[in-house]
């Protein structure tokens, strides 16, 4: 697959960082094919996790993903999805590369700046989630 979906979570967001995440992704090799500021409802919040419901986790996930303002993009580049996972780094920024996006900017696990798809599939379905077709043209 050739792109993946990204979200600014709230936090970097209230922390001015949307400017330099999106150069460090442009940086990455990206463009970007899609972006809207949005914030969701915790239902929807709830729906676009719905695969971790039941993690011990998941309440405040969702809680911190509704809480304020979203940047969602879908980006553009060969091997999207493995490629923009490297350049995120892991899910905790202590054990993320030096250099990744969390590493940089991310403040846990929970606030870990960033989302990025973890398949080909998920991408699609997240691509959906977010934008309608006139948005993706
Ligand atoms: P994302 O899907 O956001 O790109 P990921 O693939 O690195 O992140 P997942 O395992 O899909 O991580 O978990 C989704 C999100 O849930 C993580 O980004 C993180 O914010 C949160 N999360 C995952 N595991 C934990 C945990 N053990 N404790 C707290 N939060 C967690």
């Amino acid at each position: 697959g050739n792109v993946t979906l990204t979200i600014i979570k709230p936090g970097a967001v209230e922390r001015n960082l949307i400017g330099p995440i999106l150069a460090k992704i442009n940086e990455g090799g990206f463009v970007i094919k899609a972006l809207k500021y949005t914030k969701l409802k915790k239902e929807q919040a709830c729906e676009f996790y719905q695969e971790h419901e039941g993690k011990p986790f998941y309440d405040d996930l969702t809680d911190f993903m509704s809480s304020s303002p979203i940047v969602v993009a879908i980006l553009e580049k060969e091997n999207a999805v493995a490629d923009f996972r490297k350049l995120i780094g892991s899910t905790d920024p202590l054990e993320a590369d030096e250099g990744t996006i969390r590493k940089i900017f991310a403040a846990s696990k929970t606030h870990n700046a960033v989302h990025g798809s973890d398949s080909d599939a998920s991408a699609i379905r997240e691509s959906d989630f977010f934008f309608s077709r006139v948005e993706r043209f």
